[in-house]
């Protein structure tokens, strides 16, 4: 017989022996039991709700005295009762927080609770109810399997493993055997040893059973190596993920990405120590994030970089909610149509079959979710465009999800050879380095590109501008606001910040956001142009340098002004050699234009967005305010919070900035009109406004 795990002696309806608590000090989780019978006590807390909180058990357990307000009280009570009775749920949100406060959704921890009975020393035993503190996600995956959740440990989601140095498993909770099957005590090192390879385990019990589990030999020996290394090192954790092959429950072969993260501890019971490996299916998430081409590739070293960029593909086109398995249905692989000065363009990705075929992975339901995403990005070619539905449809992830998009729309990753990989490695990073501004953030960002894509497929400026300037237009507004700080250039200069000196004050944010940018471009893990031939980077960078200074306010009046003038020029007199090539300068021009005008393009977009985008920009510029006020300076105009700020004077900013701006342009290219017409809407709103 083969061992079964302890923590199989516990489930929710027979007691929890006292001295077994103490094995829930291993479990990453915060974890504490609470007493609701009157009056409510807390009765325990393993070790790492008490490190968080600060407090000794003893400390936490005196609590008892602040007992929950009455209906704080009433609602546990109620809870408790749900929990008794519908024991089949035993993992239920619960309508309170850990620390007895009103329940809140904070960095998406979420509060489960589960009925228990602890027996004490003396044999007494206590009903109580078991919070846990866990990431949702987590939680949302397993919520569909009930079953696995049945005995205590599985109040951890996490699968957890304890190994002894020798690579013996002492002990795992049933979220393990679920994820790795009945044969995890074969596969007791977890990194797939053969059985030659592993120790401490008695080979008898081997014979009758064949391993249905196989790591890729290099990989799993390097990491399990690497994982040993790292953890003679007291104190030390180890973290890898490893492709996964194994049979399915259809005999089926699947593949699927383990991450595996070992931490050393200490027996809480034996003192002896140990390690505690907790497994997380990363499948999705390694799609996601695009390295499942990698990882295929150091698999299949024979196939060569286009194959595998079509995998990386594939895997973003799984984010957009585009079916993964292109090899089934070549057509339907992110199809999208753009229209380019009247003439229709399809514009398929290159070819997408998978380096894996298409019966080798079983990749599951498409989340639903996804199906929201697609709905929205569907509506970045047209004028109106609700970013925030983005925002939240991406999972916070505008920036990315859309520039993929629409990167996809134009071809350009086939038509400069761009490196998906560091793409994707480039845009996290200009994502993340977004800061969490009210106005200049990554949803903004999100905003520009879209209205500089509207502007490239039906603004009229399609006949003036190339292949390059399009990739380049959407670039500029991808790194237009990198880092910005939420200070205007005025700022910057009188407070003679570092941007300032950096730029000897010429448009420290704009210099800032074009340096900083390039400088991540020349990572090599973000340097997806590296296939791009040097004349052609030059002018692509130079475009772009030319394009985000042009977003500087300062040169607002001075850009209009050229813009009228050369623009307008050539297209009164059409024989003017402007042809099918116009010049560099113009060809720039006209894209400085685009992205001055999608920088404000809230100012066309529906009157609940607009708004909602003139209200951030006023906050934002309140606290530039507020920090001015601290450092004692002049409170810059609008700015001061006592006073009225831009929403009190957007028909004056309309007149006499952005009128001006777009009047101009849509006289050159009069395919934009209807962005005229929009802004003239939502002034009436504000004039109304004003006058009330
Ligand atoms: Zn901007």
């Amino acid at each position: 017989m083969l061992p079964t795990p302890e923590v199989g002696e516990w489930s929710a309806a027979e007691p929890i022996k006292e001295d077994k608590l103490a094995a829930l000090d291993v479990v990453p989780l915060c974890i504490k039991i609470v007493s609701y019978a009157q009056p409510p006590k807390h009765i325990w807390a393993n070790r790492t709700y008490l490190q968080l909180t600060g407090q000794t058990l003893e400390a936490f357990r005196a609590q008892d005295a602040s007992a929950p307000s009455d209906s704080c009280s009433k609602v546990f009570a109620a809870r408790y009762q749900h929990c008794q009775v519908e024991k089949k749920k035993l993992m239920e949100p619960a309508d309170f927080s850990a620390d007895d406060k009103p329940r809140e959704r904070d960095n998406g921890v979420e509060n489960m609770c589960v009925p228990v009975s602890l027996q004490y020393r003396t044999g007494e035993v206590e009903e109580g109810v078991m919070i846990t503190k866990w990431p949702a996600e987590v939680k949302r995956n397993l919520e569909g399997s009930n079953k696995y959740m049945k005995k205590l440990l599985e109040c951890s989601p996490y699968p957890l493993c304890l190994f002894n140095f020798n690579g013996h498993l002492i002990t795992c909770n049933p979220a393990a055997v679920a994820v790795f099957g009945n044969t995890i005590w074969l596969q007791s090192d977890i990194f797939g040893m053969s059985e030659r390879e592993r120790c401490g385990l008695d080979p008898d019990q081997l014979k009758n059973h064949s391993a249905s589990f196989t790591i890729e030999r290099t990989e799993r020996c390097t990491a399990y190596e690497a994982m040993m290394e790292a953890l003679v090192e007291d104190g030390s954790s180890y973290q890898t993920d490893l492709m996964i092959r194994r049979r399915g429950g259809s005999g089926a072969e699947e593949f699927w990405y383990c991450r595996v993260f070992a931490q050393r501890h200490k027996d809480p019971i034996t003192g002896e120590p140990l390690i505690m490996i907790s497994h997380q299916d990363v499948t999705e998430l390694r799609k996601v994030e695009g390295e499942l081409g990698r990882m295929e590739m150091s698999a299949n070293t024979k196939h060569d970089l286009m194959k595998h960029d079509s995998d990386v593909a594939g895997s973003l086109m799984v984010l957009l909610g585009e079916d993964w398995n292109f090899a089934d249905d070549k057509s339907s692989g992110g199809e999208g149509v753009v229209s380019t000065d009247g003439k229709s363009e399809t514009l398929t990705p290159r070819s997408m079959e998978s380096t894996v075929s298409a019966d080798s992975v079983n990749m599951g339901q498409r989340p639903a979710q996804l199906h929201g995403l697609r709905a929205c990005l569907d509506k970045a070619d047209e004028w109106e465009f609700n970013v925030f539905d983005l925002e939240k449809e991406s999972d916070g992830l505008p920036l990315q999800v859309l520039c993929w998009h629409l990167f996809m729309k134009h071809n350009l990753i086939e038509e400069f050879q761009l490196d998906q990989i560091k793409l994707i490695n480039f845009l996290r990073t200009i994502e993340n380095g977004h800061q969490d501004n009210p106005y200049h953030n990554a949803t903004h960002v999100a905003d520009v590109m879209q209205s500089m894509h509207c502007l490239l497929i039906k603004g009229g400026i399609g006949k003036f501008v190339g292949k390059l300037e399009k990739f380049a237009g959407l670039f500029s507004a991808i790194v237009h606001d990198f880092e910005h700080r939420g200070f205007n250039n005025d700022f910057l200069i009188k407070t003679v910040d570092e941007w300032a000196i950096n730029s000897n004050d010429k448009s420290p944010n704009e210099s800032h956001h074009l340096s900083a940018a390039f400088r991540i471009l020349r990572q090599p893990e973000c340097d997806f142009m590296h296939r791009m031939n040097p004349e052609m980077k030059s002018k692509f960078r130079k475009m772009v340098i030319d394009m985000v200074m042009a977003t500087d306010m300062g040169e607002h009046m001075a850009i209009v002004s050229k813009l009228k003038t050369e623009i307008q020029k050539r297209i009164e007199n059409p024989d003017d050699e402007i042809g099918d090539d116009p010049p560099e300068s113009l060809r720039i021009l006209v894209m400085q234009g685009a992205i001055k005008v999608a920088d404000i393009g809230h100012l066309y977009a529906e009157l609940s967005v607009h708004i909602e985008w003139s209200e951030r920009l006023e906050e934002e510029m309140w606290r530039q305010g507020d920090v001015e006020k601290e450092r004692n300076m002049k409170v810059s105009f609008l700015m001061d919070r006592q006073k009225p700020g831009v929403t009190k004077s957007q028909p004056g900013f309309i007149d006499f900035v952005v009128r001006p701006l777009f009047e101009t342009w849509v006289s050159c290219f009069p395919e934009s009109n209807v962005l005229l017409d929009r802004i003239n809407q939502n002034y009436a709103v504000w004039q109304t406004k004003e006058k009330h």
